[in-house]
């Protein structure tokens, strides 16, 4: 691995995915046999930190898990992928997050119980500060509780870091977070969701404006196969076509995207230098199957030609 010195921490959440394959959903109160089961690392925070590591940074991750088996697979991959687990807390009263997924005729039905992820604290952030302290990057997602996202932001900024929200899942945001954020990630509908603004006509630009408004530093916004939009402010709004790719699996496309940004952010380059780093490590992670499984080394992202 091609390591850059950039450090990135993500303060964010791990899940097992337990996806079940059936030929058919079963109906209420049914049982039917499935054809194969899958356990697979997830969570947006550690899918973003094991995608940061394969893309040359070194990246840690504050988190909990739960004192059970998943818990203990899901710290061997971090491991395995060379991120720091050190803030990874081990839960005595609640069990690993969970995302159960069922894929059945081509559509998929999830339920995810976030477990330890929904125990992290603002003590939790603040026992790891010198985690955040130590990387030059923070980055944040939304699944986990929104006062554990509000004290690493304040954290991030207040320690000088350059501080970006995936703001996924979609959420309201407390008035106030945005100010501690130098780069907001949304794709598409969240980027609705937290404006009220339909993006029709010129409404991606007044949405992205909206945003800066109030308070976040700059926004970029995923668009899928469309690529991003990045918006600066007292800049040209910058829109990045997508790469033109066979799209196999999009499930890790934005944490690919967010974990490019982040390293290449980290590295000292530009903005949209950053999101078009992002942009084709998020194209090559749709090519392949899995979230973590799927995310592209860095020799893969800097030989990508089109
Ligand atoms: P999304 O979260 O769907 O907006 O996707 C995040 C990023 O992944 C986009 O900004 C693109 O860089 C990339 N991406 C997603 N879907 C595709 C696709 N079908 N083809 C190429 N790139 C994609």
């Amino acid at each position: 691995m091609n390591r850059t010195g950039a450090t990135v921490a993500v303060v964010g959440s791990l899940n097992m995915d337990i996806v079940v394959q059936a030929g058919r959903a079963p109906r209420l109160g049914e049982t039917i046999l499935g054809e194969a089961v899958h356990f697979i690392p997830g969570g947006k925070g550690a899918n973003q930190a094991v995608a940061a590591t394969r893309l040359g940074a070194r990246s840690a991750m504050v988190g909990a898990v739960g004192r059970d088996s998943f818990g203990q697979m899901l710290r061997k991959s971090l491991i395995d992928q060379g991120v720091d687990d050190s803030g990874v807390r081990t839960s005595e009263s609640e069990t690993t997050g969970v995302a159960s997924i069922l894929l059945a005729e081509g559509d998929n039905s999830i339920i995810v119980v976030p477990g330890a992820n929904g125990g992290l604290t603002p003590a939790d952030v603040e026992g790891n500060r010198g985690l955040i302290e130590e990387a030059d990057v923070l980055l944040l997602q939304l699944e986990i509780p929104m006062e554990a996202v509000e004290a690493a932001a304040c954290l991030g900024r207040q320690a000088g870091k350059k501080v970006i929200l995936n703001p996924a899942p979609a959420r309201e945001l407390p008035a106030g977070l945005l100010s501690d954020i130098d780069v907001i990630t949304p794709n598409q509908s969240e980027l609705e969701l937290l404006t009220g603004i339909s993006l029709d006509g010129e409404g991606l630009k007044a949405a992205m404006e909206r945003l800066l408004e109030r308070g976040a530093g700059r926004v970029v916004t995923t668009l899928g196969e469309d690529g991003t939009a990045i918006l600066e402010p007292g800049a040209d709004w910058i829109r990045l076509s997508g790469h033109r790719v066979k799209a196999v699996d999009t499930t890790g496309a934005g944490d690919a995207f967010n974990a490019g940004l982040a390293c290449a952010l980290a590295e000292g380059r530009t903005l949209p230098e950053a999101a078009a780093f992002a942009n084709k490590a998020a194209a090559l992670a749709v090519t392949r199957l899995g979230a973590q499984a799927g995310m592209p080394t860095r020799e893969e992202v800097e030989g990508f030609q089109q």
